[in-house]
Parts: C-alpha cells; structure tokens; sequence
C-alpha cells in the first residue's frame, strides 16, 4: 500500500489532506510539527512526504535537508512542500533544500492526488538541463573576438574585495582573469572583478550573443561571489559554460547556486535565464575549441585546481590559491625538526607544480604573502612570494604575475613585493620577467615585452 506522511501544525489541514489521501487508499500517518514528522518519516519510510513550509522550531525546510541527508532513507521519500508564501524565493528554497514540488496553500485535496498521480520532478537538477536550450549560434562573438592571446586582469585580490585610497593602483576586487584567444572567451574565477568585465562584454557586444566559459579554480566565496552580478547571464541570447570540479563538500552547481539563495541574495539562479551550463569536470585534460585546457590540484583547503591554457599563440597558467609545499613542511612539526623522508615528498609535491608551469608564457599564481608574512600564516592555502619567483625560474616561465594580493596589502606593500620579486629573479640569473597583476592590465601574449 503507498503511504503518505502529512506534516502541518495546522491541525486542519492535516485532517482534511489525510482524508482525502485515506479516501485515495494511502495510507496515511500525521504529524503536527516538523520534529514528529522527522521521526515518524524515519520509522515508517513513507512513499510521499507533504510539509508546511512555515513552522516553529523544526521548520519545512530543515525538514527536507535531514530527510535528503538521512542515509537510512533508500529509496528517498517524494516530499511536497505546501506554504502560504507566494514569493518565488521561498519556492526556490524549498526546492533547493530538497523538496521535489512546492504547492501553494490553501491546498485543494483534488489537487493533491493529481500531482501525486503525475511523475514528480520539479527537482532543481531536471530545470537547470531544460534549461540548456539551442546552442546560440557564436560565430559573430567568435568573429569579434579575434584570434590574438590577450589577458586582462578584473579582479587580483585574495580572501574579500578591498576597495579604497589604499589600493587604488592595483584594485580591490577579487579574482577574476578574461583570456581571449583562438576565437573564445574564457574567464578564470569568478570573483567580484567579474560584475565589471559583464559590463564591459555587454556594451561591446551590444545584443550579439555571447559565448563564454567560466573556469571555476574552487567555490571559495573569493572566487564565485562576482557570478551573481555577471549581467550577461541574464540574457537568453548568451551562453554561459561553468566549469569546474566538484567541491569536497558540495557539488560545483550546489555551491554556486546556494549562494544566490535566500537569505543570501535576492534572485535564484534558476531566474538567469541564459543558457546557463554548470559542467563537473572529471578529467584532467578537455578543449575548449581549439584550446586545449589541462588541470592541476593546488596544495589548498578543499578541492582546488589550477588550468594551464595552451592556444595557438602560448600557455598561460592560472594558479591563483597555492600553497608550495616544501616551505609549508619544512616548517619545524611542533618544534620537531622534519625527517628527510617528508621533505623529500613535499619538493617532489613542487615538482610536479614545476612541471605544470614549464616553459609558459604566462603564469599567474598566488603570492599572497611575503617571506616573512608567511611564517604566521603556514598552512593556510597560499605561498610566500619567495617561494612563487623560484619556481617559476625552475619552471622557465616568461612571464610570472603575482596574484592574489592579500588584502590587508596596500599599493605600497605591493610596489615592494613586485620590486623584491624582480630582484629575486635578477639574483637567480633568469630571464623570467616579474610583475605584481594589476586590476584593469592587458597583456598581449604576442607582446609580453612591452609590459
Ligand atoms: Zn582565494
Ligand atoms: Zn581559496
């Protein structure tokens, strides 16, 4: 027999839908808050959950995130929503938190039983495919976009935006890199530098659709936090291509949606109506066109990559949270000295980074902190600019930018750094060429020199 549970503190409506539901030959078990309805959902596994969104303590969003989570749960409950609310963002919630339908109340029992006899499935990831469309035809953007390698900086800051009479020169807005090349746009990171490269891609291209793929490092809040503010999202001539790797605790698509949720922000992502396409990446190596994009896991909290970006023009290599580990592990294990055998491991660890930046043309990685800064900062995900300029010589790089400038670091601080950095690769004898990124800089790869 299929079984339903009713969860509502209005006893009202329990009685009613309970009726209805029995009528219908289910059977049918009440609860009167969300605490009862968790217990009385594990005990009984019923075939279909409904709960009232707006209750007190246990709430009907609290309802459905432990009942997706409840691993005991196999195969998992279809769980209707019902709410008095009628704003699309606490529709979007329900949905995000798990729910499979949402009803507005007052439910009419008919309708109920109409839904439950139609294939459930409002579920976000069934909307976000719909959602993919006809490919919108690229070849004017392609066109537009031109053949040349160019990067441009939007966003070089690390950890939160600073902006102010401090940082005028090198920017306050966090991580966010447009590459052109061989006909596309890719955008590394999408931090808030992003809200203004929107801007710029929209005027440019004045209602031509627009093909761009964002490359997502990892879904801390420095690197995704601009994507809400990305205009050309919104467009339903645009696409848009996310790509990135699964987070360690949440899918990409979970982490990028969840921060345009309420209480969070105001419009779902489910509102961007472009063709919007969250892709996680499994592989190591892919294309974008002609493109050919290979990854790397950074030495950094969580799942986080780097992409070396090889077109027809050169490499460029973006590593924006990095920690090197040779410098992290040689330091002193509780006041015990390190045994040969670790850090052995942690240079071979560097290699490997070494291998992954050789002979680029550009390579953009995190400096975060000077030498001395970094002794107090040992484990927290980012290198010391020491460290960044030596593997670069190691690694043969034309040209090594300095990234993700911490922000607490003002103009000065940076000028220092970037004069330091110069200095270090002069005393290693290489050719390799240094500069702090700097927010609104385009470098062309043809002509790095000019830099
Ligand atoms: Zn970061
Ligand atoms: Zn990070």
């Amino acid at each position: 027999m299929k079984s339903a549970l009713v969860i509502d503190d209005d006893p009202i409506v329990v009685k009613i839908l309970s009726h209805a539901l029995n009528e219908d030959g289910w059977e049918v078990f009440e609860a009167s808050s969300g605490s009862m309805g968790l217990q009385l959902a594990r005990k009984h596994k019923p075939d279909v959950v409904v709960c009232d969104l707006l209750m007190p303590k246990v709430n009907g969003y609290q309802v459905c995130r432990e009942l997706r989570q409840d691993e005991s749960l196999v195969p998992q409950p279809r769980i209707i929503v019902i709410s008095n609310s009628n704003y699309a963002s606490d529709r979007d919630g329900a949905l995000a938190s798990g729910a499979d339908d949402f009803v507005l109340k007052p439910v009419k029992p008919v309708e109920l039983l109409r839904l439950l006899n139609e294939a459930s499935g409002s579920t976000v990831f069934m909307r976000m495919e719909q959602m993919g469309g006809p490919l919108t035809d690229t070849r004017v953007f392609s066109r537009k976009i031109g053949e040349g390698t160019r990067v441009r900086f939007w966003g070089v800051r690390g950890s939160i935006a600073t902006p102010g009479p401090d940082t005028v020169k090198y920017g306050g807005n966090t991580t966010c890199v447009e590459l052109r090349a061989d006909g596309q746009l890719i955008i590394l990171d999408a931090g808030t530098g992003i809200r203004q490269l929107g801007r710029r891609l929209m005027s440019e291209f004045r209602g031509d659709p627009i093909n761009a793929h964002v490359l997502i490092s990892h879904t801390h809040w420095d690197h995704i936090q601009g994507f809400p503010f990305f205009i050309p999202a919104y467009d339903p001539r645009n696409s848009v291509t996310v790509l990135g790797y699964e987070g360690a605790k949440m899918g990409l698509q979970t982490a990028l949606m969840s921060q345009m949720e309420s209480p969070y922000f105001p419009i779902s992502m489910r509102a961007m109506p472009s063709n919007l396409n969250i892709e996680e990446i499994s592989e190591t190596e892919f294309h974008i066109g002609s493109i050919k994009v290979r990854t790397m896991f950074a030495n950094h909290p969580g799942v986080c990559v780097g992409y070396r970006i090889t077109t027809s023009a050169g490499t460029i290599v973006f590593m924006p949270d990095n920690e090197a580990h040779a410098r992290q592990r040689m330091a002193a294990d509780g006041g015990r000295e390190q045994s040969l055998e670790v850090l052995e491991y942690a240079r071979k660890q560097d290699e490997k980074l070494v291998d992954f930046i050789r002979d680029a043309d550009i390579v953009i990685m995190d400096s975060q902190y000077d030498a001395n800064e970094y002794k107090s900062h040992i484990g927290w995900g980012h290198s010391c600019v020491d460290d960044v300029v030596a593997l670069a010589v190691v690694g043969n790089v034309r040209k090594l930018f300095l990234f993700h400038h911490d922000p607490d670091h003002d103009d000065e601080m940076i000028d220092r750094m970037e004069e330091w950095a110069q200095e270090l690769a002069v005393i290693h004898g290489a050719k390799t060429e240094v500069a702090a990124a700097r927010e609104g800089l385009e470098v062309s790869i043809n002509f790095l020199d000019e830099v």
